[in-house]
């Protein structure tokens, strides 16, 4: 993964974003805060660290101390995000908040002045692959307007599906960070330069 990590990092890509599943809030397990402190060393760009876990406060001070530059944690995981953003902003960093595909724009109005960045996600969490929830476009949309309105500098994201067909109409609509696994690691080392370029274009 170090290895994946530098070939990434070599071919482009901005920031780092590692997914965390734990298979209770979401149907699948990748890793936590011993491995992800261990990828650190392997990079100086961001780590957008994108918590699918439930609860996240016992792991917070984990996840910071392992190197996550950015933390972003579910508003449908607990029932205190705006305490658990505090925190993530006490220690420094900056704080995140992502929603599920089921889970409307509105859910985060609360939380606006809270957040550096929202990631909307435009697959269901869990697995990598799969295709792009259509509804995520008008999400993103009314998230642009809500941030736009609200005149605060928040980077709104979008996780899942994206590819060189899903990125321009995902940008047009309002977000200024894309996530992609499948559309950057696809062919091996060799093609990820490619890539992220066309992404990028
Ligand atoms: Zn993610």
């Amino acid at each position: 993964m170090g290895e994946e990590i530098r070939a990434i990092d070599a071919a482009g890509a901005d920031w780092i974003h590692v997914d965390v599943m734990d298979g209770h809030f979401v149907p699948n397990l990748t890793f936590g805060p011993p491995v992800i402190a261990k990828l650190r060393p392997h990079t100086a760009k961001t780590f957008d660290v994108h918590l699918m876990i439930e609860p996240v406060d016992p792991l917070l001070d984990a996840f910071i101390g392992a190197g996550a530059d950015i933390v972003t944690i579910h508003i449908e995981a607990g029932r205190h995000p705006h305490r658990t953003l505090q925190a993530i902003r006490q220690a420094g960093r900056k704080a995140g908040i992502s929603l599920n595909p089921g889970t409307p724009a509105s859910a985060v109005a609360g939380v606006l002045d809270m957040v550096d960045l929202i990631l909307v996600m435009s697959v269901n969490p869990g697995f990598g692959g799969q295709g792009f929830i259509e509804s995520s476009i008008g999400k993103i949309a009314e998230l642009r307007a809500m941030i736009d309105s609200a005149g605060f500098d928040i980077d709104l994201e979008v996780d899942g599906g994206v590819d060189p067909v899903t990125a321009p109409r995902v940008i047009a609509a309002g977000a200024d960070a894309l996530v992609a696994g499948t559309a950057v690691f696809k062919g091996g080392p060799d093609a990820y330069a490619a890539n992220i370029a066309a992404l990028r274009a």
